[in-house]
């Protein structure tokens, strides 16, 4: 993944992502409840991080993201201005979350398919080896696919689909190979939510595309299931990067 050197550089990825998500969080609720007004400047990093207990590195990418935000501006060798005090206008926090390390790193997104697919595949190959080759966990989460695309619930649809991709690794049973994916888990949510924003697939056939590879995998066909998945991470690949863009033209738009 992203090879970065910081402090909390032995964290997990996915206990770093949500300290500094909650640090953005609390700042940004400070800026809409009026306790930071505009004009106001926020405390100096080190002392944010002193109060939440987390490194300045954090501190750095929680203000970033209220700057993306447009809630704050950053000069430097200046402390941090807040320059608004709205949610009007603000675009879609994941895809500003995933667009930010995919603008600094370029390659982050294919490293993060590519290691879906080496897990995920695998992951395959060793449960439909298994005597009962899929849990009530990843039947639940196909089955909570299937009531969300019938009430057209968007928003449970996606959460249901990570669900799906999270229970086939927790069937394996093997504890080190979750707690991988588990801290995968938080990028991939992600992905699976910006590039399902993009209507190429309807829920229909996303739907009908998961329900394949189940029955792929109760037939213990293997080549199969996991060339379907192959080619649905890959797709998804896709999908994300046309987000992307489409994000990035409607913000081109926006400053024009
Ligand atoms: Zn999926």
């Amino acid at each position: 993944m992203n090879s970065d050197i910081g402090i909390d550089k032995e964290m997990p990825l996915r206990r770093r992502g949500r300290l500094y998500s909650e640090v953005s969080k609390i700042l940004e609720n400070r800026i809409l409840a009026g306790e930071l007004k505009i004009g106001d400047r926020l405390p100096s990093e080190s002392a944010i991080a002193k109060e939440f207990g987390v490194s300045t590195r954090a501190v750095r990418e929680a203000v970033q993201e209220l700057e993306v935000k447009g809630l704050v501006h950053r000069r430097h060798g200046e402390r941090t201005e807040v320059v608004r005090d709205d949610v009007d206008g603000y675009l879609d926090t994941l895809a500003i979350t995933v667009r930010q390390r995919f603008s600094t790193d370029p390659d982050y997104l294919l490293q993060l398919m590519a290691v879906r697919r080496m897990i995920e595949a695998e992951v395959l190959e060793l449960i439909t080896d298994n005597e009962t080759p899929v849990t009530p966990e990843v039947t639940a989460a196909l089955d909570a696919m299937r009531a969300a695309r019938d009430s057209k619930d968007f928003s449970g649809f996606v959460n249901a689909d990570a669900q799906f991709h999270l229970a086939l690794v927790h069937a394996t049973g093997n504890q080190i190979l979750q707690l991988i994916y588990d801290n995968l888990a938080g990028l991939i949510n992600e992905v699976i939510h910006v590039s399902s924003r993009v209507p190429t697939k309807s829920l229909d056939e996303a739907y009908s595309e998961h329900a394949s590879i189940y029955d792929l995998i109760i037939a213990r066909d293997k080549a199969g299931a996991k060339a379907l998945l192959r080619a649905q991470i890959d797709n998804s690949a896709d999908y994300l990067r046309q987000a992307i863009e489409k994000s990035n033209q409607k913000k081109a738009r926006k400053e024009d």
